[in-house]
């Protein structure tokens, strides 16, 4: 494990052409302070754990000096925001210090966010507020615990700069890393300003760090675009089947890696509820969760629409013409897993029954799904935890016994199957409640003592873990008022 003096850094994308970005260096806070950081984070830049302790690192992540190699930009996006194309965004509060590789050969950008105004900000003050940063950090660690695509969030810090929103918050900078943070939008800015040479040589540059297989190929951008919209359609299969909203699906938040991007008004879901909408502000349900799948596939023509002036239109509607039919196997598969049982129309059915039932009777999604690991298969089993979460017991009677039946006729063990079901039903999901008490607790005593605990907790979502019990319950009735919009 090094030391922070022995980091390398090496910004491939600040050497493109300028087109991409504008050189910006971030905006120094007073007396930054760390609030929490990731141990499995900081493993990816092989950086010591101690080197948490030192003012050195804490300064450069406050944005408040550089290191030796890092050449801090802000890139240049654009984007459909809420169906409307939007022609000047870009990184109006990230800035990107550089890339780190570490010893497994793996390259890791380094991005502040929150860390001062930039060429993209508008009117925007280019800062974070520590309520936003810290869901922001939960959940990045929480995906990626569960299995989930996501970029990643190195720490917290914070400094009592005062920010306003609807009343004076703290400032704080989110350390985010990812192999890298090129969006949809990101090729949408220079089709609608009809340069095609940036969009290639943009599709050229990822093609060659992150889709290196390709380049063998004589023209790689139809596989290019294909790849793009089956690892969006993974991601999107991974969403719907842990209850994950992302509240925001604006092209210039869609990953060219298919990662999970930008951390807004995010919604785990708990009483399951298809048309839940996470974000405050999006009054329309634009972004609900059962559209999600079907606004990636329309984010993904909007990309597949600003390649097309290097392949023609069919082909281009051919590499993404898979997306359907490949989410909707990845969905089945995660689905199926879930509930214990193999891929099939049988099992398709079973579990959109099972979902009708949960949301005519209000029942906690992940709840259930847990609860579900533990099934008595025997004939005339009465299930009574499980049971008891429906209000509509001869319902759930009906369908349990179709599902006691149908695993029964596959031979099923119970304990085989309860073991191997409790490693895809995480038994802890970041629901909103749990961050909104542990940010008041931060905001208001500086005690971050719950984010931290909620941490440890969310790397190891599948594990039973006594102590924490409360946790897995289901929110209490004050967070019923939660509201979570897009001014963070
Ligand atoms: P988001 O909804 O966080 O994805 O942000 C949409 C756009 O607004 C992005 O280009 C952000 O960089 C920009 N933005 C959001 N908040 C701020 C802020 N406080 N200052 C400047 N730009 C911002
Ligand atoms: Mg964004």
């Amino acid at each position: 494990m090094a030391k922070l003096e022995s980091l390398t850094f090496d910004n491939s994308f600040a050497r493109l052409p300028e087109a991409y970005y504008s050189r910006v260096c971030p905006t120094p806070v007073p007396d930054p302070y760390l609030v929490c950081y990731s141990p499995e984070a900081l493993a990816l830049l092989d950086l010591d754990e101690r080197e948490m302790t030192r003012p050195e690192l804490i300064e450069t992540l406050a944005g408040n000096q550089l290191l030796p190699g890092m050449d801090a930009i802000a890139a240049l996006y654009a984007g459909h925001q809420f169906g409307h194309y939007v022609p000047q965004l870009g990184d109006g509060r990230a800035i990107l210090l550089g890339e780190v590789k570490n010893a497994a050969g793996e390259g890791w950008e380094v991005q502040l966010k929150g860390a001062g105004r930039t060429p993209y900000s508008r009117g925007g003050d280019g800062r974070a507020v520590l309520r936003s940063s810290i869901r922001e950090f939960l959940c990045s660690e929480a995906m990626h615990a569960l299995d989930i695509p996501t970029t990643r969030a190195l720490c917290i810090v914070g400094s009592d700069r005062p920010v306003y929103r609807e009343d004076q918050e703290t400032a704080a900078l989110v350390t985010r890393l990812a192999p890298s943070f090129v969006r949809f939008g990101s090729f949408e800015v220079f089709y609608y300003r009809n340069q095609i040479e940036p969009i290639k040589h943009l599709a050229d540059y990822v093609i060659a760090r992150y889709f290196p297989e390709l380049t063998r190929l004589s023209d790689p951008y139809p596989e290019f675009l294909r790849r793009v919209a089956l690892r969006t359609a993974e991601l999107m299969a991974q969403w719907q089947a842990v209850g994950f909203s992302h509240g925001v699906m604006n092209t210039d938040n869609m990953s060219i890696l298919g990662l999970t991007l930008d951390y807004g008004p995010f919604g785990f879901l708990d009483a399951f509820d298809p048309g839940y909408v996470c974000n405050h502000s999006d009054t329309g349900g634009r972004y609900a969760f059962d559209q999600q799948p079907d606004v990636a596939a329309w984010n993904i023509t909007k990309l597949a629409q600003t390649l097309v002036p290097l392949m023609s239109v069919e082909t281009a509607s051919q590499a993404i013409g898979e997306y359907p039919q490949v989410f909707g196997k990845a969905y089945l598969e995660r689905m199926a897993a879930k509930f214990g049982l193999p891929p099939g129309s049988e099992t398709a059915s079973l579990v959109m029954d099972a979902l009708q039932l949960l949301a005519q009777n209000q029942v906690d999604y992940t709840i259930f799904l847990r609860h579900l690991c533990d099934f008595d298969s025997a004939a005339g089993a009465v299930n009574a935890p499980l049971r008891d979460l429906f209000v509509d017991r001869a319902a759930f009677d009906a369908w349990a016994s179709r599902y006691a039946a149908a695993l029964r006729q596959l031979g099923s063990i119970d304990a085989e199957r309860a073991a191997a079901m409790r490693r895809v039903n995480p038994k802890y999901i970041l629901r909103n409640h749990l961050a909104e008490i542990a940010i008041r607790r931060a905001a208001d005593e500086r005690d971050y003592s719950e984010v931290n605990r909620l941490h440890a907790l969310l790397t190891r979502p599948f594990d039973e873990q006594p102590e924490n019990e409360a946790y897995a319950a289901e929110p209490p009735d004050w967070a019923r008022k939660i509201e979570v919009s897009c001014s963070s």
